[in-house]
């Protein structure tokens, strides 16, 4: 049996339900004709040169990301800027867009569960509370055992495969791990409130830095993408699984993502 981009985004809102989303958010359904057929589908963190190129390159009918390539209100779809660009060849190439942003992010099993499984932290619980048992934003887990600040730097990097992280000791012994995958240096309160002595994140600014090793929490920067890119292998077995099980025969992707920062 085909799936329509209906079906697809039915399964994606099961997987990552639209109502973990934050309110400033634009995940969803995104570019596309809901009653198109899909045949095969590339999972990727970005709507990015590089993805859009594979997938007209793979002839896939669908892309499944974690940002949404759009965002703030378009005030034209001209070919003016690589963004824009970016969705003439996704609709031109008849490729729907569907993202899971912070649903993903906030899901259990999503961005920060794969984030903190790859970390080996055990006993997880949501950085930033909320009523709901479904999972908010961020993870507050411990190690197997305490470990040095530098150790766990190298453990971080390995674990994500990244050639580098930065960080900043703040003289503790690693044991309690907060993490947020992305940009998630808003949340030092909530890592200090529940007493983690190290927190794991992305897109960490110099002032937010100071508040937080000067607060007394560690701070390992595995950078925005790192951080985030071991969802999407999981992301795109759970859909390939979920359209197995539902009789579709559609084909799951996932597209090859370059590191953006690299250190020279
Ligand atoms: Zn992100």
């Amino acid at each position: 049996m085909s799936a329509t981009v209906n079906d697809i985004v039915k399964i994606m809102d099961s997987i990552a339900p639209r109502n973990l989303a934050e309110e400033w958010d634009n995940a969803g359904f995104l570019i596309g004709r809901g009653n198109s057929s899909i045949k095969k589908i590339m999972v990727a963190l970005d709507v990015s040169p590089e993805v859009v190129q594979q997938a007209v390159g793979q002839k896939a009918d669908m892309l499944i990301t974690h940002h949404p390539p759009i965002f703030k209100p378009l005030k034209n779809i001209c070919d003016s800027s690589w963004q824009s660009d970016l969705l003439l060849k996704c609709i031109e190439n008849g490729i729907a867009v569907y993202s899971a942003h912070t649903s993903l992010d906030s899901v259990l099993g999503g961005v920060n569960d794969v984030l903190a499984e790859k970390l080996g932290l055990e006993k997880t619980v949501s950085l930033v509370k909320n009523d709901a048992n479904c999972g908010a934003l961020g993870r507050v887990g411990y190690l197997p055992q305490k470990m040095e600040f530098e150790k766990f730097a190298q453990v971080v990097k390995e674990a994500l495969g990244l050639s580098f992280v930065t960080g900043i000791s703040a003289g503790k012994t690693v044991y309690k791990v907060a993490l947020c995958g992305g940009a998630g240096i808003d949340f030092i309160a909530e890592a200090l409130e529940q007493g983690a002595d190290t927190y794991v994140t992305g897109d960490i600014k110099y002032h937010e830095a100071q508040n937080a090793v000067f607060s007394g929490l560690n701070l390992i920067d595995a950078t925005h993408q790192g951080t985030e890119l071991p969802v999407v292998a999981v992301l795109a077995d759970k859909l390939s699984l979920r359209l197995a099980a539902a009789g579709f025969a559609a084909q799951v992707l996932t597209a090859r993502e370059t590191l953006l920062f690299k250190q020279y």
